[in-house]
């Protein structure tokens, strides 16, 4: 496809970083093996920066002279990747930091946006070393994506981003204990998820969301309702009453309204790595017009909220969808009833791991939470066969009644146990109360 080469400017200057410590650590023999013959011949020069703690990269790139950079690309893991993203949110100059293009190579033990990016492409499902191989390629060829980010605000007041997902609960607890079998790779999370399920907990919370799709508020609860009372028993494997409508198909009308549409094989690319390609607007979604005369109130008060909070960084887009921590949601967010949950889980790309589809509609620029969440009741040999159906993303069509899946902008939790794990991108943050908001298309990722 000559044509989509035409329109990389050479030479590219690319950071590479690297995390020598991410997976089994071996990010600097894959680089070595894979990826410095691959850059050499596609003629993009480049330069390593292998990372020597945690928070080195996040701290580099707030401080990089970045018209010196055509793309910041990490070899490592997603947290990597989560830690360059929120460095370039926390610069003065971060609207256009966060413009710099992103790329990602697998070499960790969780590199779900990877899997989502080969994914996109059209590539079927690759692991290990023949996704690095793809995501190389993808890196050479250089077209770029808008991309959109979650912004994060914990009880602490400290305020994150976030580019893959949020988690709370079972996959919470499966990544942060399965630590201990990282010289297992990527396996790490089977034997994880095997542990969990063998001591299956359920955890007390609250939950609260913008759905992108309003329904009416009264046929909207009471259904909320039904739903939390008649997963509330312990249910038994054959019990397979659909507990959601079908969620929408890939070119339902928000995702295609997008500027670049719906990714497909044959979509025309959105830009190439040069800046002179890659012009992107960021329109407000319509769908965000409903609750725009709460914006600019909330955006104050928050504003407010944060500058009491050291802690907090007030930079980046204004939340004008989220009401303060300390203060109920508005009127027109849905509220799940105080119930037992197994999981939450909000993603915004489609692999949460290399085998793991997830979110299979989500794309990079959809302007949506895909917000799943698990209620209690459902049977370990049920939550087994919906984790297996997610290596193909079919876990919608399992019918369990105990899964729940809507499209959202916004969405507050408010755990009420001691137990489980809360983490953003894979990284575990503090527990307790966290709510977030999606913003569209505010950065550019090296995809398809
Ligand atoms: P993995 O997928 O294997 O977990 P990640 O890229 O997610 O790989 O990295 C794991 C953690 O290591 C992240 O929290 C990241 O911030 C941190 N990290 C980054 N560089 C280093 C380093 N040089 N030494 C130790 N930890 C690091
Ligand atoms: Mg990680």
């Amino acid at each position: 496809d000559g044509a989509v080469y035409c329109e990389v400017r050479r030479p590219c200057r690319l950071m590479l970083l690297l995390n020598p410590n991410s997976g089994r650590g071996q990010a600097m023999s894959l680089f070595t093996t894979h990826i410095q013959r691959m850059l050499t011949e596609a003629a993009v020069p480049h330069t390593l920066v292998i990372t020597e703690h945690q928070n080195h990269a996040r701290e580099l790139v707030r401080e990089a002279d970045l018209s010196q950079w055509d793309a910041l690309v990490i070899l490592s893991g997603d947290g990597l990747l989560f830690e360059v993203v929120n460095g370039l949110m926390e610069r003065e100059d971060w609207e256009v930091a966060i413009q710099t293009p992103l790329g990602i190579l697998p070499g960790g033990s969780g590199n779900a946006l990877a899997a989502s990016v080969n994914h996109y492409s059209g590539t079927p499902m690759l692991l290990g070393e023949e996704l690095l191989v793809s995501c190389g390629f993808l890196l050479c060829k250089g077209l770029l994506s808008p991309m959109d980010l979650v912004s994060v605000h914990l009880a602490s007041g400290q305020r994150l981003f976030s580019f893959l997902a949020l988690a709370w609960g079972f996959v919470a607890d499966v990544d942060i204990e399965s630590e201990r079998y990282r010289q297992a790779g990527a396996l790490r999370f089977l034997l994880g998820t095997l542990v969990r399920l063998a001591s299956l907990r359920s955890y007390r919370g609250r939950l609260a969301f913008l759905p992108v799709h309003q329904e009416p508020a009264a046929e909207q609860e009471g259904r909320v309702a039904r739903l939390v009372a008649s997963t509330s028993s312990i249910s038994s494997d054959n019990d397979s009453s659909p507990s959601t409508s079908p969620p929408d198909s890939p070119n339902s009308s928000f995702c295609s309204a997008m500027s670049c549409g719906p990714l497909t094989d044959s979509s025309p690319p959105c830009s190439a790595l040069c800046p002179e390609n890659s012009v992107h607007s960021s329109s407000p979604s319509p769908n965000d017009n409903n609750t725009l005369h709460n914006a600019s109130n909330n955006a104050i008060k928050l504003l407010q909220a944060g500058s009491d909070q050291t802690t907090s960084l007030i930079k980046g887009p204004p939340d004008s969808l989220l009401s303060p921590l300390d203060e109920p949601v508005p009127a027109d967010w849905t509220q799940v009833p105080e119930t037992g949950f197994i999981l939450m889980l909000a993603m915004y790309q489609s692999y949460l791991a290399e085998d793991l589809q997830a979110a299979p509609e989500a794309r990079t620029q959809d302007g949506c939470i895909h917000l799943y969440y698990v209620l209690e009741g459902v049977s370990r040999a049920a939550l087994l066969r919906l984790f297996l159906a997610m290596e193909k993303g079919t876990h919608m069509a399992c019918e369990c009644p105990q899964l729940v899946y809507h499209q959202v902008r916004a969405l507050r939790l408010e755990p009420l146990s001691t137990q489980g794990a809360l983490t953003v991108d894979g990284e575990q943050v503090e527990c307790g109360p966290i709510q977030a908001q999606i913003h569209g298309s505010v950065a550019r990722l090296i995809s398809s």
